[in-house]
């Protein structure tokens, strides 16, 4: 466990009894320790409508119906459970896929979007807004406005919009207005700076649709029960075939999404270790990764107080990640709770470490990860090796073609351990 945070036992037991509970996020919006909402005055009142809105409408049975008959018929859920015999065999212990890979537009990102855009209809909202960093979640969500008819404002950081080009392309297609934003870093950073902005002028006709399990309260528990279908589907399709609970569950962390999302339904289970991978870019030195949870120091980042990558004066650093989308300095604050509490273990899979473990995946089951999955499936090759014949479920976060520009230039440039 990160040496920076620690806590006693019995301040673990108090804390996971709590998440067990249901008693986090609690009424100031924390995770035990973590969570809240620093935000400035201004957005106050808009959190507050957000909270009060996502309260009434999201338990109800015909935003929850409507919510499910988009998730079927739109996105194509319930997404597979695959089974990876040549995988399997190759690492020893019994490996299982969740395939978000297979959900519409390719990752996990789209059963957060299509939730939100519906909740901001039920709100009454007459525009989405949003920022967007590599690009998967401005495309995932330009396309569920599309589906429903709301028109959607992307923020992205001019550096990014050359970086992604292509993703550019498909957000306009889909009918999104992308605003580059020059000031600031030019990248993420700057870009939810503006899409707050954007918010803050008319947030009742503005609906501000967040990417990941992060940001103020309400959004990392809106963004968790979104997503949570996830871990439920897995868990049900994994008993269904196998009669029994999986030993492990893997899923990389970036801000943590699609982490939490397959996590939460598997916390109760204590038979099962629960282990997230962090970006360990190129080394355990403050720049060279993206690992909050492992190497990262408690502060605010975004209107969150969780774990980030910041020098000794608060700082926040810059991080490095061969994976676009693991490449952010903080961390969802449950996760950072779920740490305390001693429920999941964080480590971390270098950039070498996950391109081999995509070749791997590609080469013996016919499936391209995303760079940021295959870190995820570096961390449960390294656990099979001390687990033999057990059972592990890894969630597929999201497909790889998008990674292709990079696998491209990697794999020409002759990273060693890479072409063999
Ligand atoms: C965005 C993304 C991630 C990282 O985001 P989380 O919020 O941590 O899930 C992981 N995998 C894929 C395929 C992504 O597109």
């Amino acid at each position: 466990m990160n040496a920076h945070v620690r806590f006693s036992t019995e301040e673990q037991r108090k804390m996971l009894d709590a998440e067990l509970a249901g008693r986090f996020p609690d009424a100031r919006g924390r995770f035990g320790p973590y969570g809240g909402r620093y935000v400035p005055e201004t957005l106050i009142p808009a959190l507050e409508r957000l909270e009060a809105g996502m309260r009434e409408h999201l338990y109800r049975e015909d935003f929850q119906r409507e919510l499910g008959s988009q998730l079927r018929d739109w996105v194509g859920r319930p997404t597979a459970l695959s089974h990876a015999p040549r995988l399997s065999a190759a690492w020893g212990a019994d490996i299982w896929f969740k395939r978000e890979d297979l959900a519409h537009t390719g990752a996990h990102k789209i059963n957060n979007a299509v939730g939100q855009a519906l909740l901001a209809q039920r709100l009454g909202a007459r525009r989405i807004v949003a920022e967007t960093g590599a690009g998967q979640h401005g495309v995932a969500t330009a396309a569920a406005c599309a589906r429903l008819g709301l028109p959607c404002v992307v923020y992205m950081g001019a550096i990014d919009m050359e970086r992604q080009a292509p993703n550019v392309g498909r957000m306009r297609l889909l009918g999104a207005e992308v605003v580059p934003v020059t000031g600031g870093d030019q990248t993420l950073r700057a870009a939810i700076d503006e899409a707050l902005r954007d918010w803050v002028a008319d947030p009742m006709g503005t609906f501000y649709l967040l990417g990941s399990a992060v940001g103020p309260h309400p959004y990392p528990y809106l963004v968790r029960e979104l997503q949570s279908i996830i871990g439920r589907e897995a868990r049900t399709q994994f008993i269904e075939q196998s009669d029994r609970l999986p030993d492990a569950v893997f899923a990389c962390v970036g801000g943590g999404s699609n982490s939490i999302g397959m996590f939460h339904a598997f916390v109760p289970d204590r038979s099962v270790e629960i282990i997230g991978i962090e970006a360990g870019g190129r080394g355990v030195t403050l720049g060279e990764n993206a690992a909050s949870l492992s190497y990262g120091w408690p502060g605010v980042l975004q209107g969150c107080y969780s774990l980030l990558l910041q020098d000794e004066n608060g700082q926040i650093h810059e991080t490095d990640s061969i994976s676009a989308g693991l490449d952010y300095p903080g961390v969802g604050p449950e996760h950072a709770l779920l740490m305390a509490a001693g429920r999941v273990r964080y480590e971390s899979a270098t950039d070498s470490e996950a391109l081999a473990a995509l070749i791997e995946c590609s080469r013996l089951e016919g499936i391209l990860p995303a760079l940021e999955t295959a870190h995820a499936l570096y961390g449960a090759k390294r656990w099979a090796e001390k687990n033999k014949g057990k059972r592990a479920v890894i969630c597929m976060s999201g497909r790889g073609d998008k990674d292709m520009p990079t696998l491209q230039r990697t794999l020409l440039s002759g990273n060693p351990g890479v072409t063999s």
